[in-house]
């Protein structure tokens, strides 16, 4: 497969109008992902081109037969193009590790229903 070559859609997820010269972006730079796609909050940002999301889930408590809500924190890439703001809500791809702490991609930013409207 050629590199020059733009993706324009990656799993239902339209690519972003601005262009980036990030490496590590999969619309633009030299970077697969694979289909295991995450949801959640972006809370932390900064200028290096990292971003952290977090979401809830629901656990199960055997002993008290009712759930308790968990949290999940990832350390994701923020690519230029992307730019996602904290308390958006991101889809994420998974990727080969980017960093030490880094295995997911920022795809795009989810649109609320409520915004679309
Ligand atoms: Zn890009």
């Amino acid at each position: 497969m050629t590199k020059t070559k733009m993706t324009k859609e990656i799993f239902g997820v339209k690519s972003p109008n601005k262009e980036c010269t990030d490496a590590k972006c999969p619309f633009h730079g030299q970077i697969s992902v694979k289909k295991e796609l995450f949801k959640g909050k972006v809370v932390k940002k900064d200028i290096n081109g990292s971003a952290t999301i977090e979401w809830f889930r629901p656990y199960f408590v055997p002993k008290y037969e009712r759930y308790e809500v968990r949290r999940s924190r990832m350390r994701v890439h923020n690519p230029q193009c992307v730019d996602a703001q904290i308390g958006q809500e991101v889809t994420v791809a998974r990727s080969r590790p980017l960093s030490k702490t880094k295995n997911h991609i920022i795809l795009g930013i989810v649109e609320s229903e409520a915004k679309k409207q």
